[in-house]
C-alpha cells in the first residue's frame, strides 16, 4: 500500500473516475472536481465499444490519400473547419508522420500495451457482478462491401497475430450468420471475439463512480480555473474557492488543453468532434458493435437504443453542432440495416481529446512531479481508461509503472 496522499482529479469522465477509483483502492484520499455532471462530457455519448484488436493508431500507412478523399467529399466522415486550420495544421503534420510504417507500428505497440488488459482491470475495478451487468462481451465485427483484401490488411493481421489478438476473417455468409440484421451487401468481415461493448457509456462511468464513492471518493462540483504548484503540494483555484491537495491529476478531456496551457505546456491535443444518433426503436437490430469499414461509422446496441457513431470534425469544442453530420450517420444506418424502419432518433455531439499518434498523455508535468496528466484518449477512452488509472496509481505511489510510460509522456 502506498503512503496515503490527498489527490484531486480534475474531470469526471471515464478517465478521471477510473483514476479516482484506482487511487482510492490504494488508500489515497481522493476528490473528483467536475464542472458539469459526472460522465456527461465526451464519455456520455460514445459508441460504447472496447476493442483490443482494433487498437490501431488512426494514422496508418497510406492514410494521407484516404484523408484527402474524405476531406474532399462533402458527404464523407471528415470535416476540417477553415477557422481551425491554423490550430490544426501542426497537429495534422504530426498525424501524417505517425502514418510512416515504423512510427505506426511503434504507436500500435504502445496502444496495445494500454488497451489489451482492459477487461481484466475493469473486472477488478467493478467486481464480478457489476462487470457482468455493465459489460457485453459479445465480440466486435468490422464489415466491408468490397470483397478483396488490401496489402495493409495482411500487415495488420501479422501484427495482431504477433501480439496475441484473437480475430477471424469472415466471408459474406459468415457475416450474415453472425448478424442477420445487416445489409446483405457486406461481402467480408473480421470478427474480434475478445472485444465487446458496455450496455451504456454513461452507465459505465456511473458504475465506476459508485465503486469510488463507496471507498470515500468525494465529488466537488466546480470548474478549475488555475493550478498553482507550491512547496507543499498544489492549490487549485476553482469557481467555488481554493482547493489544496498533495497531487493533482488533470483528466479534463479536451479541457486539459487550457489547464496545461496555464501551466506553460502546449499539449498536442486537438478537438476532434464526433457525433451519434441513437434509435430506441431498433435496439436489438444487431447484437454487437459493427464497424462499417468504408466510413468508419460504428453501430452498437445499447440500453438507450441502437447507436451509430462516427465523424471526425476538427472544429472548436464550443461551436454549435453541425446538423449535417448526423444526417450522414442516419444515411449510413439505413444502408447498414436495410429494411429496418429507424423510427425516433436522438442526436449528440461530443469532443474527443485527440493526439496525433493516438497515444494518450499519461505522466507528470516536466517541472512539477505532483501535477499529473491523464488525457488524450481520442477514439479509445473506454479501452484505455483502466490501464491509464493503473499507471497513474503507480506514478502517485512512486513505483516503477507496470508498463513503460515513455510513449505516453507529456508532449
Ligand atoms: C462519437 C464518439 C464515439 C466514440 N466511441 C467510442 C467507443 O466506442 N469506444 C471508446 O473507447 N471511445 C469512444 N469514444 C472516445 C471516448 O468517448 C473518449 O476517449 C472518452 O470519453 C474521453 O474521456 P475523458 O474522461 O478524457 O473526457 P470527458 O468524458 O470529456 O471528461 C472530461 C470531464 O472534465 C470536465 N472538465 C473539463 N474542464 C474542466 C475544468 N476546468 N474543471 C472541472 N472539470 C472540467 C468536463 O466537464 C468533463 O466531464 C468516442 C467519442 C465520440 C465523440
Amino acid at each position: 500500500m502506498a503512503e496515503p496522499r490527498t489527490v484531486a482529479v480534475i474531470g469526471g469522465g471515464v478517465i478521471g473516475v477510473s483514476c479516482a477509483l484506482m487511487l482510492a483502492r490504494e488508500g489515497h484520499r481522493v476528490t473528483v472536481i467536475e464542472e458539469g455532471r459526472i460522465g456527461h462530457g465526451c464519455s456520455w455519448g460514445n459508441g460504447a465499444q472496447y476493442n483490443v484488436g482494433a487498437s490501431f493508431p488512426m494514422a496508418y500507412p497510406g492514410v494521407m490519400w484516404r484523408a484527402l478523399r474524405w476531406l474532399a467529399d462533402a458527404n464523407g466522415p471528415v470535416r476540417l473547419a477553415p477557422r481551425e486550420l491554423p490550430r490544426t495544421l501542426p497537429w495534422l503534420v504530426r498525424f501524417l508522420r505517425t502514418g510512416r510504417p515504423g512510427a505506426w507500428e511503434a504507436a500500435y505497440t504502445a496502444l496495445h500495451a494500454l488497451n489489451a488488459p482492459c477487461v481484466k482491470l475493469y473486472q477488478e475495478m467493478l467486481g464480478d457482478t457489476e462487470w457482468k451487468r455493465v459489460f457485453r462481451p459479445n465480440g466486435a465485427l468490422h464489415v466491408w462491401r468490397d470483397g478483396s483484401l488490401g496489402a495493409l490488411d495482411g500487415v495488420m493481421d501479422n501484427l495482431r497475430t504477433r501480439y496475441g489478438v484473437a480475430f477471424e476473417r469472415l466471408d459474406a455468409e459468415q457475416v450474415r450468420e453472425l448478424e442477420l440484421g445487416l445489409s446483405p451487401d457486406y461481402r467480408r468481415g473480421i470478427f474480434f471475439p475478445g472485444s465487446g461493448s458496455v450496455s451504456s457509456p454513461v452507465g459505465l462511468v456511473e458504475s465506476l463512480m459508485q465503486q469510488a464513492a463507496a471507498l470515500g471518493v468525494a465529488v466537488v462540483t466546480a470548474g478549475v480555473k488555475a493550478i498553482e504548484p507550491g512547496p507543499n503540494g498544489v492549490t487549485l483555484q476553482t469557481s467555488t474557492g481554493p482547493h489544496h491537495c498533495d497531487t493533482v491529476v488533470i483528466a479534463a478531456g479536451i479541457g486539459s488543453r487550457d489547464l496545461a496551457r496555464s501551466l506553460g505546456i502546449s499539449l498536442s491535443l486537438t478537438s476532434e468532434r464526433g457525433y451519434h444518433i441513437t434509435m430506441p426503436g431498433i435496439a436489438g437490430a444487431i447484437s454487437r458493435p459493427v464497424t462499417d469499414a468504408a466510413s468508419a461509422f460504428v453501430a452498437t446496441p445499447l440500453d438507450e437504443g441502437l447507436r451509430v457513431v462516427g465523424i471526425a470534425e476538427f472544429d472548436a469544442p464550443n461551436v454549435p453542432p453541425d446538423k449535417r453530420q448526423c444526417e450522414k450517420l442516419l444515411a449510413c444506418a439505413r444502408t447498414m440495416l436495410r429494411d429496418k424502419p429507424v423510427g425516433e432518433v436522438s442526436e449528440w455531439m461530443g469532443v474527443r481529446p485527440s493526439t496525433p499518434d493516438s497515444l494518450p498523455i499519461i505522466g507528470p508535468h516536466p517541472n512539477h512531479a505532483d501535477i499529473l496528466f491523464a488525457t488524450g484518449h481520442g477514439h479509445m477512452g473506454i479501452s484505455g481508461a483502466p490501464m491509464t488509472a493503473a499507471l497513474i496509481s503507480d506514478l502517485v505511489a512512486g513505483r516503477e509503472p507496470r508498463v513503460s510510460c515513455v510513449p505516453y509522456r507529456v508532449r
